[in-house]
């Protein structure tokens, strides 16, 4: 299994628009892996986690071919993670040529974005051979491209109907675990007795080396979170673990967030970084 990592920012992406911090002006003038865009995740180029409003950018920088990919599964309704408004081009009046034409593109969301994506697809008349909006729920499992995918519930803002995915293939899993605070109750039950084995965590470190850990993790929540993931026989020694969603008001620069995500046991994610596993 292979997690291709387009975007890594938090929200407001590096930089930020209107921001002149230290971080955001490094990020203009050395570009490179300073430059962070909203968060979108790919795995083994089949299923796309969140449509950002940088899936644009990513298909133009960031190697994303959109054409071959028939499922997205959506994590919560903030607009860094699900920018109905592109979905519009899927269209057949806006796009005429598609590769594997007849087979669409099917978004699977909660509640909220689920009606967003719904919405956006009746609102345009978009043709159900282009799209569709499958509507999921926390705990129960569902199957796209051959994948098992467990959405699970995430501390983040309730009124996005958050989620985060377990998903498995051929014997291997990713936990992809963001946007979240420290896990919440139903969760942890849930892990505890799913008897599952993770090769790959991913999680939310917006808030770095700041204090906060409701709806977005720092590094104590992620090291402790990642304790607790061992304690519980869910990882091993094998098992890759990620920092994402990363922010330039987290206290520290990336070279900084790097090295205390190393000390830690995690690789910084990047846009464009693949770990394989
Ligand atoms: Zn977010
Ligand atoms: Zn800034
Ligand atoms: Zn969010």
């Amino acid at each position: 299994m292979k997690i291709k990592y387009l975007g890594t920012g938090a929200s407001e992406g590096i930089p930020s628009l209107f921001c002149k911090c230290p971080v955001c002006q490094s990020a203009i003038k050395n570009g490179g892996r300073d430059i962070r865009s909203r968060n979108q995740a790919l795995i083994d180029d089949k299923i796309l986690v969140d449509f950002p409003p940088d899936t644009f950018m990513h298909i133009v920088h960031g190697g994303l071919d959109l054409q071959s990919i028939h499922a997205c599964i959506v994590t919560h309704s903030h607009g860094d993670h699900l920018y109905t408004s592109d979905i519009w081009a899927r269209k057949k009046a806006v796009s005429p040529i598609l590769d594997n034409e007849g087979t669409p593109l099917d978004f699977y969301a909660t509640s909220v974005g689920y009606e967003k994506i719904a919405a956006l697809i009746k609102n345009n008349e978009i043709e159900d051979d282009r799209v569709t909006a499958n509507l999921i729920k926390a705990f129960e499992p569902f199957s796209a491209e051959g994948y098992d995918i467990t959405p699970v519930r995430a501390d983040h803002s309730p009124n996005t109907d958050p989620v985060l995915f377990i998903i498995e293939k051929d014997g291997k899993a990713i936990f992809y675990a963001n946007d979240t605070g420290r896990l919440p109750a139903e969760t942890v039950e849930y892990l505890k007795n799913c008897g599952k084995h993770l090769d790959l965590v991913s999680f939310d470190c917006t808030n770095g080396f700041n204090s906060g850990d409701r709806f977005h993790m720092n590094f104590k929540a992620c090291s402790d979170t990642k304790q607790m993931l061992c304690d519980l026989g869910l990882c091993d020694k094998d098992t890759k673990w990620v920092i994402t969603h990363l922010c330039h008001n987290c206290g520290g620069t990336r070279e900084e967030l790097e090295a205390e995500a190393e000390k830690l046991g995690f690789i910084a994610a990047y846009d464009g970084l693949t770990v394989e596993f």
